[in-house]
């Protein structure tokens, strides 16, 4: 008899189905239950995987893509991975204009994906001919049959998790979720989430997650922009300093503002305390819950699911370096190191 070789045929299709992983030390005091979605378990080592293969999919189905063609975008963060990966696995070019603050470990780490990086001024305004926006929009429009991912305002971002994120998570909680925490950037995962989720059970909780320096809170809860609420913050990924399309404000119950220091010391305990080594802005997740558990928003019955977007590994020069910590003031208050590193 033949043997069956049990192999998927591509890593696209190993793209979401992540695991729901259950909290039980770091919730330890809280009331309810608290799992979280490991979207560090798709190939690509985030939620973006989702998003990046739903649009490119999407494209070609409208005919829009052919093999060798390129697809565009304005990242050096998960999502220009997961581009470049899906990229490589489908056969077309990938072009990521990023700005030039960007960290030459993720410059390489796209380049090592076969994508093909411009790097741009940071310091010039968004309508600069020579900002990472403008050139990835020159080059789109110069490229017949390019696509521009344009995350933040693509209403394909939010379908990807209306589609696979939302549905996943209802079955796995078999329904029973009642709250679920996410960070909002381009509020894709939130808010396709939420849609799905508030469709089944309209009760279940929608609680977002903001940094302090962004201005989603407070948008969401005047529809105004305010200016005033933008400064620099340091956690990548949350917040932002536009509204997005790509975030349905009116699914989102509320939301919470997380420090850059409460973050990061909630990522590193997810590590030594579950086992979780996961990204910075899953440590903002839990930290979102913790405060809003401080606010009685849950009680004995309560099934919190928790997005965490991304695996620990992108953050070795930051939140899990000791020496960036520190350089932060964030080892001020606490003797962590001494409890860490012992030297003989
Ligand atoms: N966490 C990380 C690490 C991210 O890169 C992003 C995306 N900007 C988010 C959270 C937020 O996800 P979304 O863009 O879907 O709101």
């Amino acid at each position: 008899m033949k043997e069956e070789i049990k192999a998927c045929n591509n890593l696209l299709e190993l793209i979401g189905n992540t695991p729901l992983v259950k909290l039980n030390r770091i919730s330890a005091g809280l009331k309810g239950n608290f799992y979280a979605k490991v979207e560090a378990f798709n190939p690509g080592h985030s939620t973006k995987d989702r998003i990046a293969l739903h649009i490119i999919e999407e494209a070609e189905r409208k005919g829009i893509l052919k093999p060798g063609d390129t697809i565009i975008e304005t990242t050096s963060g998960n999502t220009g991975f997961s581009i470049a990966m899906v990229s490589v696995i489908k056969g077309y070019e990938c072009i990521l204009a990023v700005s030039s603050k960007s960290s030459k470990d993720k410059i390489d780490m796209l380049r090592a994906m076969g994508a093909k990086v411009f790097v741009c001024p940071a310091n010039v305004s968004a309508d600069d001919s020579r900002s990472y926006y403008s050139v990835a929009k020159r080059l789109h429009e110069e490229m017949k049959g390019s696509v521009y991912i344009n995350q933040y305002f693509n209403e394909l971002n939010v379908d990807a998790h209306y589609k696979t994120t939302g549905p996943e998570i209802w079955e796995q909680t078999n329904g029973k979720i009642t709250h679920l925490i996410a960070c909002s950037g381009t509020g894709g995962t939130i808010s396709g989430t939420a849609r799905f989720l508030k469709e089944m059970n309209p009760n279940i909780q929608i609680l977002g997650v903001d940094a302090y320096g962004s201005v989603l809170k407070k948008y969401h809860e005047t529809r105004e922009f305010d200016s005033s609420e933008i400064y620099p913050y340091r956690i990548e990924g949350l917040g932002k300093n536009l509204i997005p399309t790509a975030t349905d404000f009116d699914v989102i119950d509320q939301f919470m503002k997380v420090s850059d220091e409460e973050s990061a010391h909630t990522a590193r305990e997810l590590a030594k305390v579950e086992g979780l080594f996961v990204g910075y802005t899953s440590g903002a997740a839990f930290q979102a819950a913790k405060q809003y558990s401080e606010e009685g928003v849950f009680n004995e019955n309560s099934n919190v699911v928790l997005i965490f977007p991304d695996h620990g590994s992108r953050y070795m020069s930051k939140v899990f370096s000791d020496d960036w910590m520190s350089e932060q003031g964030f080892f001020d208050n606490v003797n962590l190191q001494a409890e860490n590193h012992v030297e003989y």
